[in-house]
């Protein structure tokens, strides 16, 4: 066994003591009140990492976000740690969930998604202070709340913080065999809106525009813009119309969810859905993105490098990706080489069997370390 993955097995139970503190503060993310108890404990943690400087980012209507670095005003291109500490779990959830070890295994809601891979990152940066062998350059740890609702909070600051990096490493778990995320789908949200006319459906329906109809007819042609096979798909999601029984509705109103593999299908796509024409003489159809995350696409090299930087300390990766997204994918599309996954092994994310496999936490701990030691400089 590597000398370093010895030392992180050591701090096994430190480790599962940190996460397990953190998992009993529960964090959803529209709670600000419950998430700022969290990221209290996660400051006082963080000050405790002799780091050049733990700012608190107030934020007014979700959790605070922690901004931490190291070697600020050392030369060479800055890597970029990001995590968040935010859940899908409603507060409560600890009751239907509670937190258990079995079979090696940890459960508890938003354990894996990701407050273990928070506790790695943690770890892996305390373990090169003491051993004074963080590399000589700036290292950045952003902390957000934000993740779980599409960052629409942190989005700018983590593109702000990502330029000019060397390399950006997000702890989004990986999968249960340890395969870290070379790949996203970027995804986005729009709104359909249509608008017909109202009318009285007994006395006057001839001078009504019936809002879904119209939108029956956009749907189908909406639908058609799948494309599966190539990874594009476009969901309608939520529908909602009319305003009575005997009225002919004047609105309709709709949500899109669409995923893609590539740029050049989130433009496409963009473009199609913006483009809209009612089918039905005086209707409106508009359709607004709300927000998007753009696609991670694989770059190569990057898992190759990392790979080999994990088999010399005894660590081996494997590569995948998914159609969901991260804040890697904001990094990723800015040309800023993004590692993805780096957090801890388990399954069951946002779902009621959510666990960590515990052996990952020093294995995880292990690759973050030894990235940080050899990364060296662009590929
Ligand atoms: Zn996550």
């Amino acid at each position: 066994m590597s000398e370093l993955l010895q030392m992180f097995r050591s701090r096994q139970h430190e480790m599962l003591d940190l996460l397990r503190a953190m998992v009993e503060r529960e964090s959803i993310s529209r709670d600000k009140a419950k998430v700022d108890v969290l990221v209290d404990f996660m400051e006082a943690r963080l000050n405790k990492l002799s780091a050049d400087a733990v700012v608190r980012l107030p934020q007014d209507e979700v959790g605070d976000f922690l901004h931490a670095t190291w070697n600020s005003s050392a030369p060479g291109k800055p890597y970029l740690f990001l995590a968040h500490i935010d859940t899908v779990h409603p507060v409560g959830s600890l009751t239907t969930m509670p937190i258990k070890i079995e079979d090696g295994r940890f459960f508890g809601p938003g354990s894996l998604d990701m407050k273990a891979g928070t506790v790695i990152v943690l770890e892996a940066i305390r373990a090169l202070v003491e051993r004074k062998q963080l590399p000589n350059r700036p290292i950045h740890l952003l902390m957000t709340t934000d993740e779980e609702i599409g960052s629409p909070h942190s989005e700018a600051l983590i593109k702000e913080l990502a330029v000019g990096c060397e390399l950006v490493l997000v702890t989004e778990p990986a999968t249960q065999e340890g395969t870290i995320k070379t790949w996203r789908k970027g995804g986005g949200k729009y709104e359909l809106l249509i608008e017909g006319r109202a009318s009285h459906a007994g006395i006057a329906p001839h001078e009504g525009i019936n809002a879904i109809i119209e939108f029956a007819q956009q749907a189908l042609e909406i639908n058609r813009l799948n494309d599966l096979k190539y990874g594009t798909s476009v969901s309608i999601t939520v529908v909602e119309g009319g305003s009575a029984g005997n009225v002919i509705p004047a609105q309709a109103r709709a949500h899109i969810d669409i995923r893609v593999l590539t740029m050049e299908a989130m433009r496409n796509l963009h473009e199609a859905l913006s483009n809209l024409h009612p089918k039905m003489p005086g209707a409106k159809v508009s359709c607004i993105r709300q927000h998007h995350r753009p696609p991670m696409e694989r770059r190569p090299g990057l898992f190759e490098k990392a790979a080999a930087i994990g088999e010399r300390h005894g660590v081996t990766i494997y590569e995948g990706g998914t159609g969901g997204g991260s804040d890697g994918n904001f990094t990723a599309a800015m040309g800023i080489p993004t590692l993805d996954g780096l957090g801890a092994h388990g399954d069951g994310a946002h779902a009621l069997h959510e666990h960590v496999i515990i052996d990952s936490l020093p294995r995880q701990a292990t690759l973050i370390a030894a990235i940080l030691l050899e990364w060296g400089d662009s590929m």
